[in-house]
């Protein structure tokens, strides 16, 4: 409990300072610094979430440690897109985006991870259903955080309006404990004592 609260903070503390960092620091005006540091907040994030959620497990188990690596990378990966939409590895085809990629859309995350989890429920697929939960836990911290700035894409429907910056903050601290009593509720039974050899399917 204590270890899940200290991590709830420091979730808090990167989004607060790494913002400040990103958008206010005096290396601010570089375009550059700009895309590597706010994925490297993005990662940050994804990161920490993705040790909250398997807290109340053994962090130092290799399937712990696999899962969290991926959450850290996808939690940055989802900017990939910029590259589909400008359709050039040019810098400044890459930062004048009018429009967002796919991977920017919570619709399309939401119709794939419940399609996954539904799969692996009815195929008790273990491996496919805990790493659906590190695509939830990625992409909910990353479309929040990018919320604060052009709000959520939920198509068909638009965009909402940009998330004040402390709500922001707020959901994304809320959401991993969130998602990790999720979690643990629909775990099925024959799952909870699973042991998973990642040997097995990397
Ligand atoms: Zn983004």
């Amino acid at each position: 409990m204590k270890l899940q609260f200290a991590l709830t903070l420091s979730i808090f503390a990167t989004a607060f300072i790494g913002d400040y960092v990103v958008f206010k620091s005096k290396f601010s005006h570089s375009q550059i610094f700009r895309a590597c540091s706010d994925s490297l907040v993005h990662a940050s994030i994804g990161f920490l979430s993705s040790v909250l959620f398997f807290s109340h497990e053994n962090l130092m188990d290799s399937s712990s440690m696999f899962n969290i690596a991926i959450c850290t990378f996808m939690s940055s990966f989802i900017d990939v897109d910029h590259i589909f939409v400008a359709r050039s590895l040019q810098w400044k085809d890459l930062t004048n985006l009018k429009q967002r990629g796919i991977f920017h859309c919570t619709t399309f995350w939401l119709v794939l991870t419940t399609s996954l989890l539904i799969y692996s429920y009815i195929y008790k697929k273990i491996h496919i259903y805990v790493i659906t939960w590190m695509l939830i836990v990625a992409y909910t911290s990353h479309h929040i955080r990018d919320a604060n700035r052009r709000g959520l894409w939920l198509y068909p429907y638009g965009h909402t309006p940009p998330f004040h910056k402390y709500i922001y903050i707020f959901l994304v601290g809320l959401l991993p404990n969130l998602l990790t009593l999720l979690y643990n509720c629909w775990k099925p039974n024959i799952y909870k004592h699973t042991v998973i050899n990642y040997k097995l399917i990397v």
